[in-house]
């Protein structure tokens, strides 16, 4: 086994784990978005003097008595306007993380070898009369075979 092809390896592995990662904060960003949402419509019902469900309203933690008072409802709405700015807060970070962690894999595709270029530079040497004349020569990476990144699928 080659030297290339051990680091390969190791880049896709590392290339997985970010993956992976990545998915669990999608997934995160997704549940907490529909949660805001949910939330910010209970909000707004309770706020415009609706019957909500009762059944949604205990899945958030939150009882509306029935009739509800002016105070039951303002009561409900600060617990729901608390869990919103929570989640939405959570909600922000997971999507930084996600974008951190795109940002991360895209880096970690860029072939090491050439730094993303494709091609590498070498001088030859050639031996003109009595003279050594230096050429330089740009050949495709090794590593990449000039793609300047690395398939880490
Ligand atoms: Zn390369």
């Amino acid at each position: 086994m080659t030297n290339d092809s051990d680091e390969v390896r190791k880049m896709r592995q590392e290339a997985s784990a970010v993956r992976r990662l990545l998915a669990t904060r999608k997934e995160e960003a997704l549940v907490l978005r529909s949660q805001v949402e949910g939330l910010t419509s209970t909000y707004a019902e309770v706020e415009a003097g609706k019957d909500v469900d009762s059944r949604r309203l205990s899945g958030y933690g939150v009882v509306l008595a029935e009739p509800a008072s002016p105070l039951d409802r303002l009561v409900a709405k600060s617990k729901i306007g608390g869990m919103i700015a929570e989640r939405a807060e959570a909600l922000r970070r997971a999507d930084a993380e996600v974008m951190r962690l795109g940002t991360a894999l895209g880096q970690l595709s860029t072939c090491p070898n050439c730094n993303g270029a494709g091609t590498k530079r070498r001088s030859e040497y050639e031996r003109d009369d009595s003279r050594i004349q230096a050429r330089q020569v740009v050949d495709d990476c090794s590593l990449c075979k000039g793609n300047g990144t690395i398939d880490l699928d």
